[in-house]
Order: C-alpha cells, then sequence, then structure tokens
C-alpha cells in the first residue's frame, strides 16, 4: 500500500499537481490541513482533492476560511489572504471543508494539522513539545504539518530526537513512537523552495516513509496571485522557501 501524505498544500494547484504527478499512482492520499490559505486557487485545490478522493483534517487556515476566529491571530498578510479566500471560495468548498475533523485516525497513524494535542494551532517544532505530544498519540505514530518544515520527532528509550529529512531520505518505522512532518506542498519553508511530500509505503512487515521535494512552476503561481491582488510577501517567500 502506498499512500501519499501532503501538508499545507495552501491554495497551490501549480505545486500540487507537480507533486501528485512525481508521486505517481498511490492508493490513498491523506491531507494534513491548511488545504487553503495564501494561495490562488482555493477552489481548484479541493477540486482535485475530492477527485482524488483524498482524506484528511482541518488546519487553522481552513477553520478561518470557515469564518472562525483564528484569523485574528493572523499576520497582516495572512488575514488580508484570507479574507480574499472568504470571498473567493465557493458552497462545494465550504462544504468539502466544514466536513473535515480536526483529528483522523488511520491505524496507526494519527492525522492532526498542528499536533496530537492541539491539533489546529500547536506548533511542533521543539523536543520537549514533541515529547508531550508522543504521550499525547492515541496510536504509536503520528502525522501533522503546520510548521512547513520537513520533520520528524522520534522517541528514542525516553530521549526525543528530531531529524529533518531532505529529497529522498527515508526512514524505516519502528517500535518507536514518532511524529512525521512531510513539509508544506504550496509554501516551503525550509529554505528549498520545491514542493514536499512523503510517500508511506505500507507493506507485510516494514513500513517506509520517503520525502520527495518536487519542483513545480512557481512563476505560474505568483502570476495568478498577483493577478488577485495578493500580499507581494506572499508572492516573493515562494522563490526562496521562507
Ligand atoms: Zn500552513
Amino acid at each position: 500500500m502506498r499512500i501519499a501524505v501532503l501538508s499545507d498544500i495552501h491554495a497551490n494547484l501549480v505545486a500540487l499537481d507537480a507533486v501528485l504527478d512525481a508521486l505517481g499512482a498511490v492508493d490513498a492520499i491523506w491531507q494534513l490541513g491548511d488545504v487553503v490559505g495564501y494561495g490562488p486557487e482555493p477552489d481548484g485545490v479541493v477540486d482535485r482533492l475530492r477527485e482524488r478522493g483524498a482524506v484528511g483534517v482541518r488546519g487553522n487556515h481552513d477553520a478561518a476560511a470557515l469564518g472562525g476566529p483564528e484569523i485574528e491571530y493572523f499576520n497582516p498578510d495572512a488575514r488580508r489572504a484570507m479574507e480574499w479566500t472568504r470571498r473567493t471560495i465557493g458552497p462545494a468548498t465550504r462544504r468539502w471543508l466544514s466536513g473535515l475533523p480536526e483529528r483522523l485516525i488511520e491505524a496507526p497513524f494519527t492525522l492532526v494539522h498542528g499536533s496530537p494535542r492541539d491539533p489546529i494551532w500547536e506548533y511542533v517544532t521543539t523536543a520537549p513539545v514533541a515529547r508531550r505530544n508522543l504521550e499525547a498519540l492515541e496510536t504509536p505514530w503520528g502525522l501533522h504539518g503546520h510548521t512547513h518544515l520537513p520533520s520528524v520527532f522520534r522517541d528514542d528509550d525516553g530521549r526525543t530526537e528530531l531529524l529533518s529529512p531532505s529529497d529522498r531520505s527515508s526512514i524505516g518505522l519502528d517500535r518507536r513512537r514518532l511524529l512525521v512532518n512531510p513539509g508544506s506542498v504550496g509554501q516551503p519553508r525550509d529554505g528549498d523552495p520545491r514542493a514536499s511530500a512523503v510517500i508511506l509505503q505500507l507493506d507485510d512487515e516494514t513500513v517506509t516513509a520517503t520525502w520527495h521535494r518536487v519542483a513545480y512552476d512557481i512563476a505560474a503561481t505568483q502570476a495568478r496571485m498577483r493577478r488577485f491582488g495578493l500580499p507581494g510577501r506572499l508572492v516573493e517567500r515562494l522563490d526562496y522557501g521562507l
């Protein structure tokens, strides 16, 4: 069984299509939230995920797009983009986003956007925060996004180690509890502007996670953002992956 794990697509349809193309045939698509926000094609991304039968969870931007109070915590650029998103999305997108739960268990994995204990908001960026979340996890392994940084936090005999996977990095999942972050499809922030995603390969006795970085036509996404008057800083950051 081959599963694509995608997070923080952020209405970047050009990046999503490049990733789906590059990953090829998969048995399932799991998305970890922030489907919309920042980017120029919220309806297009939701249509594509619906067509492909993706399942997944709600992020802080998805909640804000539905009118939630999350927008109050956004910086000015994110807020402007969210106001545009709210005006732009159609009823089908709204319905699909409303159906996303905050947590989804696909045993032996738990899917969340932020963290297992605070699925909408918490950023897991440090070992102490990761440790408390590994303890809160109801399944052996967790999948999360929100930081836009590819990472693994793994419990190693009470010590929490952090791995920072790059393109084609692969890890075997074993008895150790861990949190896997595939990085961001639509707005990477680790200094590599290529879209980031994970393939989970589940065989009879082994489970492997492999990170993939996929180049996409950044200028095409930027042109659409400019056309819709989205904030310049959000347009430019796609060039740098920051
Ligand atoms: Zn995000």
